[in-house]
């Protein structure tokens, strides 16, 4: 066997997943057949849940450092005159949700980041590298890649096709795609220009006519959006997209300098039959493509790939096999509801103009509460319930030094709090599982009562944490059965 797994695609999704597998230490390679990285600007919102992510992965600040903030959206009328209102519903950042608003931060720097990332933990992706064909058996996958030295094979025990929409990997295992065609299609690119304000995201027009001219944070540069028609070729000239934008704005003295990247798009929303067959899976744009709007693509890229790490790595150390099933059960559920999410999305944006983004965008709320790997004795009025996200905590521990939950959750184990329990721990420490109590002269100490607001906390409560910073099991009993069988079956 050459490697454990085999990534097929450098974008988003295989970054984050290569980044999770290195600091497990589980053994992988990462090809992609583009030969350098991508350069335009594409999805640009990092939303809170996947910074929070990004955070566990140790690039959220400096994501944070290099992007910026929303700005509001400034409507322009047919007389020139304008009103301006917010683009995203901000929240202050609260104990349990450290991000309030979405990061804006082009792609290109978004992988970039995740690059440099992977590089620390000593991997890098290999450019250059076509999957172009696989085959697979009991106990692996043989995959065919065509390099700049030729063709040769790979055999991993695993394959995950992280290849985008027109995902090679997808079709090769014949998994069906259906959708719509959304009738919409709409050119993207990255401008250098003069003659507008980086304070606002300007927009002009309506129906077809639209067009949005939004600074791109982190950058110099200003992104282009406007719906195009369906049908002929468009212009996509350095001289036909400043004539765009002279006829659709009505504004002279807007002058682009240069065009650093263009793209025009047919929009669709599609959704993979299934994200598993043996040992092979697909994850990010590869199991769904939707229209940009909510700006859900990226960051449901990246949660693909957060669900599925863990489980391959705890799999390979002798984990119930089964538990790579819940990859699908469990995303395919949240990426359906979101192609609904940004088709809905989508008319508002097509019939009023509206790209407002608010709570739903924001994917705090996305949670696991049906999968066969939530485990709950609670009652069913507790502010949390099994399977949903973990809510963060502002602690100290028993030092004195203040300690978030969510640095907890970095060690990439599973957590096992015990609040304020009565006695000795009943449950066995084990390789990946970290048990911690928590109490007035216990090694954490919830001084100000967010772990208790936040999870519902009362004496003698259990609450056993994710990898990825779920909630897995919730229960008042330390020597619940189902959870002693429920940590043997999960923690091999
Ligand atoms: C024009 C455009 C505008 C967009 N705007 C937005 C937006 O505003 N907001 C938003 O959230 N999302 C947007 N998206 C979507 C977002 O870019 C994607 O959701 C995101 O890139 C998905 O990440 P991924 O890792 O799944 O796939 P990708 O980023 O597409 O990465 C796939 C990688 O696989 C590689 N690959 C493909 N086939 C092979 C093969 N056979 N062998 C080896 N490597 C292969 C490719 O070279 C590529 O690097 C936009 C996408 C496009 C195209």
């Amino acid at each position: 066997m050459d490697t454990d797994v085999l990534i097929c695609g450098a974008g988003a999704a295989g970054l984050t997943l290569a980044i999770d597998l290195a600091r497990r230490g589980v053994s992988f390679l990462l090809i992609d057949q583009a030969a350098a990285p991508f350069a335009g600007s594409r999805g640009k919102g990092i939303q809170p849940r996947t910074l929070e992510i990004f955070e566990a992965l140790d690039v959220a600040d400096r994501m944070i450092a290099a992007g910026g903030r929303y700005p509001s959206q400034r409507h322009y009328a047919a007389d020139g005159s304008h009103h301006d209102e917010p683009t995203v519903a901000a929240s202050a950042a609260t104990p349990a949700e450290p991000y309030g608003e979405p990061l804006m931060l082009p792609q290109h720097l978004t992988d970039g980041m995740l690059r440099a990332r992977l590089a620390e933990l000593g991997h890098a992706p290999r450019y250059a590298h076509a999957l172009v064909g696989f085959t697979q058996d009991d106990s692996g996958v043989t995959a065919h890649v065509h390099s700049p030295v030729g063709e040769h094979d790979i055999r991993a025990r695993y394959l995950v096709g992280a290849d985008g929409g027109r995902s090679f990997v997808r079709k090769t295992l014949d998994i069906g795609f259906p959708g719509e065609s959304l009738n919409a299609r709409a050119v993207v690119a990255d401008l250098s220009l003069s003659g507008l304000t980086r304070e606002v995201w300007h927009r002009w027009g309506k129906g077809g006519q639209q067009i949005s001219l939004c600074p791109l944070q982190g950058t110099t540069l200003f992104q282009l959006q406007m719906p195009i028609p369906l049908d002929g070729e468009f212009d996509l000239s350095d001289a036909g997209i400043a004539a765009a934008i002279t006829a659709r704005t009505g504004r002279a003295d807007i002058q682009v300098h240069a065009v650093h990247w263009r793209s025009d798009y047919a929009m669709s929303a599609r959704l993979a039959d299934r994200y598993r067959v043996g040992r092979v899976f697909i994850a990010g744009d590869a199991a769904h493509v939707h229209p940009p709007t909510g700006g859900q693509g990226l960051n449901t890229s990246v949660q693909d790939a957060w669900n599925l790490g863990w489980k391959l790595a705890a799999v390979l150390r002798g984990a119930d096999e089964a538990l790579l099933d819940t990859y699908e059960e469990e995303r395919r559920e949240v990426a359906a509801d979101m192609l609904g999410m940004s088709t809905r999305l989508l008319d508002a944006a097509r019939e009023r103009g509206d790209l407002r983004r608010g709570r739903e965008q924001q994917q705090l709320d996305l949670g696991y509460p049906a999968s066969s790997l939530s485990l709950d004795e609670r009652g069913d009025d507790a502010v949390v319930r099994a399977g949903y996200r973990a809510p963060d905590a502002p602690c100290i521990g028993a030092g004195g030094q203040p300690l978030r939950l969510f640095s907890l959750l970095k060690s990439a184990d599973w957590i096992l709090l015990r609040y304020e329990p009565a006695g000795a721990a009943a449950i066995a420490p084990r390789r990946g599982l970290r048990i911690i109590t928590v109490g007035q002269h216990a090694e954490l100490r919830d001084h100000a009562g967010h772990l208790r607001a936040a999870y519902g906390f009362t004496a003698g409560d259990i609450a056993l944490i994710r990898p990825d910073g779920y909630l897995a099991a919730l229960t008042h009993d330390e020597y619940s059965p189902a959870l002693a069988k429920y940590i043997d079956r999960l923690l091999a």
